[in-house]
């Protein structure tokens, strides 16, 4: 049986591919190392529990130690590396740990297990010949678009918060490990994601907690701020199609083609719950603008001609599809 190790898997996307996996390939062990941090949510896998091919192991990425030893215990031959801090305004006001985790604690992750799968540069031990690092990262190190253009594979990085300017230093550090010692390493480069599960902070849980309890709903600025977004579960799908047929040593933008601006995510969740949840006025009237993000970037659009064309890969829900399924799982949540 193989065995993977899967990091930060008690977080929003982790414990979504976590059964995702699990179900799709019932032969593969896998091991979750997550530092349950604010935003880890052991409760994300309640599902998965049962599981005999699946254990948890409470832990830090940046505890080097620890590390080896479960490379040992396991022999993995796969990382799935999603452990990371991923709130862009908590990075604005302390970005430390972004570095830590998401700089040194990626750096960790790479250097031990090059040397326990590789003897030398290009040379494979082996039982690792097909062993792979899969690491997980977003579109937001691109920087930001004016109204035209998507992000390509080949568009230059240019973080602009200390978050994404922490995950470019992660890709970058990855791109290292396969150029310089041949490290079978591919990226993903993902849009912004929602779905069941997500934190609390982010904004689609945000706006739909915030009109359920009667409270102003923030949006940022003037609200034209626009994301390209993806429900999680088509993310999922791309990680596991980039992990098994990706070529080593590429990178892989994920995102839907579902470009909406904040006020239109704010107003359409706002209908939806005028629907399945009506009360004396709209939802709408809770909706207010607040001071803007420093440094907020404009636009991000993904193109994904890649992963479709050479992958096969293509999303299943657009943003008015998925919302729904998303509202329903975070009624349940609030209402519960
Ligand atoms: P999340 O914040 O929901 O989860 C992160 C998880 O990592 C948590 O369970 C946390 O406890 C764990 N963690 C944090 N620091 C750790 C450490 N030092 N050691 C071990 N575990 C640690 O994040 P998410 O939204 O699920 O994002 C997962 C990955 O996907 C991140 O790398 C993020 O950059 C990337 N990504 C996210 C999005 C998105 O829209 N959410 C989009 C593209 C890419």
């Amino acid at each position: 049986m193989k065995n993977i190790l899967v990091t930060g898997g008690a977080g929003f996307i982790g414990s979504n591919f976590i059964l995702f996996l699990l179900r799709k390939h019932p032969l593969i062990n896998i091991v979750n190392i997550d530092k349950l941090t604010y935003a880890g949510e052991l409760s994300n896998l309640k599902e998965v529990e049962g599981y005999k091919n699946y254990t948890f192991v409470k832990g830090d990425i940046c505890d080097r130690l620890l590390i080896e030893n479960l490379f040992k215990e396991y022999n993995f031959s796969g990382v799935i590396h999603f452990a990371a801090e991923s709130h862009v305004d908590n990075s604005i006001k302390s970005p430390n740990e972004f570095i830590n985790t998401n700089v040194l604690g990626t750096f960790n992750l790479l250097d031990v297990a090059k040397n326990h799968w590789m003897t030398s540069p290009n040379e494979f031990k082996k039982n690792h010949l097909e062993s792979r690092f899969l690491h997980i990262s977003t579109d937001e190190v691109y920087g930001t678009l004016g109204e035209e253009g998507l992000f390509t594979e080949q568009t230059p990085y240019a973080p602009n918060s200390p978050y994404s300017a922490s995950k470019a230093s992660s890709d970058f550090i990855a791109r290292s490990y396969f150029h310089t010692y041949g490290l079978n390493v591919v990226t993903t480069n993902c849009s912004n994601n929602y779905g069941p599960k997500q934190h609390d902070e982010k904004l689609i849980p945000t706006i739909i907690r915030k009109a359920l309890k009667g409270d102003n709903i923030p949006i940022y600025g003037d609200g034209k701020n626009i994301r390209d977004w993806l429900y999680v579960e088509d993310h999922c799908k791309g990680i596991d199609l980039a992990f098994n047929n990706g070529m080593a040593g590429e990178t892989y933008n994920i995102g839907g083609k579902n470009e909406r601006n904040n006020l239109y995510i704010a107003n359409t969740i706002c209908e939806i719950l005028d629907n399945v949840l009506p009360k004396s006025t709209s939802y709408k009237t809770q909706i207010s603008f607040v001071k803007d993000r420093p440094g907020h970037d404009y636009r991000y659009a993904i193109d994904a001609s890649k992963i479709e064309s050479e992958l096969g890969w293509k999303a299943q829900e657009n943003f008015e599809t998925g919302i729904r399924k998303t509202i329903d799982w975070y009624i349940k949540k609030y209402q519960g």
